[in-house]
């Protein structure tokens, strides 16, 4: 059965995106059968997986509200190899349609029963924002992926979002933990970024992830070809850290 995480932070620009799209790729070359969901009306990981979010005609919005199954809306991603739940401005409008739907958090995940099967590893990408979508991918998933950037003001935002964690996981998912914090954006020379990072780990301890992300100016490129980096531009750093954070997420997950 698939292992379902939440790639989570309420903070925007954080890199959920680019986490999402090339951690789908790279475990779909890795050999995994994996979903990537995009819970963002900015449709930023249809886009960046190379499906036009202009041109679809079903979504993650009808999979939500019950006018289509996963199995309707599903389509694979031409550059990546993985399939993908797309997203787009329809979404925006479901926030207040689901409010008045019976197990209203409970949507995406009562969507994916009928699916596990189908993967080894389901991915969803939340919006920046504590919000009802967001509420369902955490009330769907086994465990929550958190990018960070190791800057002053994230460890504040990361306390909230922990707490969130802890009360779906008291309230709506006893099966929901904090998979683990992945760093992104990093730049070494930084001083501050190199003590936040110390921070994490400190106070984090293996909940870190020991892939580090570096600021990688192909990983921003990719998304305007359609691809993910790690396809776009198989040498770049970027990509070598996504590849290796990729078989930690597939460790980590034969350990569970
Ligand atoms: P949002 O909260 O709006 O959904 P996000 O958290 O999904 O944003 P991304 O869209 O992945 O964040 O990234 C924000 C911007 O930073 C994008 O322009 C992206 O291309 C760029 N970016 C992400 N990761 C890196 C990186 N490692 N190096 C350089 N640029 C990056
Ligand atoms: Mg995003």
């Amino acid at each position: 059965m698939a292992r379902i995480f939440c790639v989570a932070n309420q903070k925007g620009g954080v890199g959920k995106t680019t986490t999402c799209v090339n951690l789908a790729a790279a475990l779909a070359q890795a050999g995994q059968r994996t979903l990537l969901i995009d819970l963002d009306p900015q449709g930023n990981a249809t886009m960046g997986s190379g499906v036009d979010k202009r041109a679809v005609t079903k979504s993650v919005y009808h999979v939500l509200v019950g006018l289509a199954t996963l199995g309707e809306a599903r389509v694979a991603s031409p550059s990546g190899g993985y399939d993908v739940l797309p997203a787009n401005r329809d979404l925006a409008g479901a926030e207040v349609e689901l409010v008045g739907l019976e197990r209203r958090e409970n949507r995406l995940r009562d969507a994916l029963k009928n699916f596990g099967a189908d993967y080894d590893l389901v991915l969803i990408d939340c919006p920046p924002s504590l919000s009802m979508l967001t509420l369902n991918g955490l009330c769907a998933a086994h465990g929550v992926i958190i990018p960070m950037q190791c800057e002053y003001f994230a460890l504040e935002g990361l306390s909230d979002l922990v707490n969130t964690i802890k009360k779906v996981h008291s309230n709506l998912n006893r099966e929901l933990g904090i998979t683990g914090l992945l760093r992104v954006m990093f730049d070494a020379r930084m001083t501050l970024q190199q003590q936040v990072s110390a921070q994490l780990e400190s106070h984090f301890g293996d909940k870190v992830f020991r892939a580090i992300v570096p600021r990688n100016v192909r990983l921003a490129e990719a998304p305007s070809h359609g691809m993910p980096g790690i396809v776009f531009d198989k040498a770049a750093k970027g990509t070598q850290a996504y590849m290796a954070f990729a078989q930690e997420m597939i460790e980590r997950v034969k350990a569970l």
